[in-house]
């Protein structure tokens, strides 16, 4: 598939793969804020400093997922001021395989 062909159907399979979201200052304070829970509160209780302690993440699931998404509705709930690491995937990261799990790679291949 041509990476420039995909199109996000929000299936969730990036939200779903392990690993850290990263998060800039500036995306704590607009999720903080969205959420409407106080800034240092939102650091200390919904954040981790990621192993390489160059930034912080989101929570994550028991499953490796990102604690904001939702798994009945299908979308992410923090979706208007979801960070840029979100947006970046797959052109900026992705991970082996993932044109296989990903619905917005699959739908180009059943044109
Ligand atoms: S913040 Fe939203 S878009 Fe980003 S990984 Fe979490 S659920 Fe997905």
């Amino acid at each position: 598939m041509e990476i420039s062909k995909f199109k996000c159907v929000r299936c969730g399979t990036c939200c779903k793969w392990e690993g850290a979201v990263r998060v800039t200052e500036q995306e704590i304070d607009a999720i903080a804020a969205f959420l409407g829970i106080p800034l240092d509160e939102f650091i200390q209780k919904h954040t981790y400093l990621t192993p390489d302690r160059k930034s912080l993440s989101l929570l994550e699931k028991p499953d490796g997922s990102c604690c904001y998404y939702d798994d009945d509705a299908h979308a992410c709930r923090i979706q208007p001021v979801k960070p840029a690491q979100c947006s970046a995937f797959p052109y900026e990261w992705n991970f082996p395989g993932w044109e296989k799990l990903c619905k917005g790679a699959q739908q180009d291949e059943e044109e």
